[in-house]
């Protein structure tokens, strides 16, 4: 006898413990829950929940139909310090492996307490490097579907570097065309994502298994719009059988300020104080600076970044994140005079700024990015230009396709990876006179900042158009939506026929 149609979707929604990571998939919550039908509950540990959820909690007071499942950390248990829940709380990159031991041991604690969920989830959409969360959705014998973080861009340059080798022919840092691309695009094997340019740190077999949960997913959201990369995507699709999904860019969910300074560490207080600087400013004058949430930049490599944005003559936002090198950045900035020099023109933010508040803001004319693809979106979103100086993953590649695919950015010139771990090794790669010539080349008044300037404004609109409804991401979101219904509502129906195999049948032998 069949049973009762299925009408509601309950997502398990899985975020990986990083900021970059964990950010969007908040954003994207919020998204899912909007729609009809369709509630969330989003699986993460106590501080991280107290973390990202005040940016959800005004709209779940009223109604919308998210909830928390905190998972205890065992921080302490793996060696971690107490209250260590995040990549980016780690005290020193030793300890990645007992981190991801530790985000290992919460699939234990999810299945534990996956009966008791009410209603029973009909699918778990998870970050990509929570590699157990495909045992587990098999396990409890709903779909998986992968969160990437990453674009289609970084998807096909990955897969057709995977499939042609070609890096191997070429000595670190000689250029080569990055192969089966739709556009001619340059890099070295310097410059390649961590799968082909390992560092020290880098586990080849915990990436070879990221790859295998990938293609063992029945399919994958990208934080992207289809607009922003349409023959990247329309490639990546074939790859996939179509399972993909471009919803992004995630971070215009915000439609507030105070949904927009809330995530992942703001205090409002501070925001209004930034604000009424940037108030102070010419529209379109200034420069935001900021490196993301992991990336270690050396004190001597930070100074060369404050020489070149003093330099520069633009005001600027220059947020700094030393970690355990503060001392000796500190130092610097008070003894040699700099923050004094640069009083009326700059402002410091330390550790952490809310990105999205002064992205939006109309003084602000350059952001001058380590190329992170959150960053990356959220400056196209905010119709900027940017000034792109990658550290490492993926980073070079998103490089390449602001500065050579779609126009939008001026590159510092950075040679290649600084693994992260590794910076200390590397020393100074970029000097402040290459700095301090893209942020010309982007401010500049004269025609060629100009149509730079009009092509990022116009890639902005098309941005929030992706979104709205009517939109491709709204429409793409609505597809992915109806097509996990579909997907319940054949797995309710038992036992599953041959045509519904087919049917079901993913981009390989998908987890289910
Ligand atoms: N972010 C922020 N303030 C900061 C640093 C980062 O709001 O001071 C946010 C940023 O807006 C983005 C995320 O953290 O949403 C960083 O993600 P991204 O992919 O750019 O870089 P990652 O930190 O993963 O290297």
């Amino acid at each position: 006898m069949a049973s009762e149609p299925v009408n509601q979707l309950h997502i398990l929604l899985i975020p990986y413990l990083a900021p970059g990571h964990t950010i969007p998939m908040i954003d994207m919550a919020k998204l899912f829950a909007q729609r009809p039908n369709v509630m969330v509950t989003i699986v993460t540990t106590p501080l991280n929940a107290i973390r990202y959820g005040s940016t959800l909690q005004q709209h779940i007071k009223s109604g919308l139909p998210v909830r928390f499942l905190e998972l205890p950390f065992p921080a302490t248990e793996n060696g971690l310090p107490e209250g260590c829940e995040s990549l980016d709380a780690l005290p020193g990159l030793h300890l990645v492996t007992n981190f991801t031991a530790a985000v290992d041991m919460l699939q234990q604690r999810l299945e534990q307490c996956f009966d008791s969920l009410n209603p029973r989830p009909s699918c778990m959409l998870s970050d990509k490097y929570l590699l157990w969360t495909g045992d587990t959705a098999a396990k409890c014998r709903i779909p998986l579907v992968i969160f990437d973080g990453m674009s289609c861009f970084k998807q096909l340059c990955t897969h057709h570097l995977y499939a042609s080798k070609v890096f191997n022919d070429f000595p670190e840092s000689e250029p080569f065309v990055l192969p089966g691309l739709p556009d001619r695009i340059e890099i070295t094997r310097a410059q390649l994502p961590t799968e082909f340019n390992p560092s020290r740190f880098t586990m080849p077999e915990w990436l070879e298994r990221v790859r295998e949960s990938e293609s063992r997913a029945y399919g994958m959201v990208i934080n992207s719009f289809e607009e922003l990369e349409q023959d990247y995507v329309n490639e990546f699709k074939k790859l996939k059988r179509g399972k993909v999904w471009c919803i992004g860019p995630l971070s215009l969910s915000k439609s507030n300020d105070s949904g927009k300074s809330l995530r992942g560490n703001s205090t409002s207080s501070d925001d209004q104080l930034y604000l009424k600087w940037l108030d102070s400013k010419e529209p379109g004058s200034v420069v935001y600076a900021c490196f993301g949430s992991i990336s270690q930049i050396t004190p001597p490599q930070l100074i060369e970044l404050g020489l070149a944005l003093e330099a520069s003559k633009s005001p600027f936002i220059w947020v700094i994140k030393a970690g355990d090198k503060a001392q000796e950045v500190e130092k610097w900035l008070s003894e040699n005079g700099f923050e004094n020099r640069i009083k009326d023109r700059g402002l410091i933010i330390r550790d952490w700024a809310p990105q999205l508040l002064i992205l939006s803001h109309p003084s602000v004319g350059g952001f001058l990015t380590h190329c992170g693809w959150n960053s990356v979106l959220e400056g196209v979103s905010a119709g900027v230009p940017m000034i792109t100086w990658p550290q490492f993953t993926d980073q070079f590649l998103n490089e390449k396709l602001l500065v050579h695919v779609l126009g939008i950015g001026v590159g510092v010139g950075a040679p290649g990876v600084v693994h992260w771990g590794e910076e200390d090794r590397l020393g100074v790669t970029v000097k402040s006179e290459q700095v301090k010539t893209a942020i010309e080349k982007v401010m500049d008044p004269g025609s060629e900042g100009n149509e730079r300037r009009k092509k990022a404004k116009a890639l902005g609109m098309v941005a929030k158009k992706a979104i709205e409804e009517g939109g491709s991401s709204h429409h793409n979101l609505t597809l992915l939506i109806q097509d996990l219904l579909e997907l319940a509502n054949v797995r309710s129906q038992k036992p599953l026929n041959s045509n519904d195999q087919k049917k079901l049948a993913g981009p390989d032998d998908f987890i289910y």
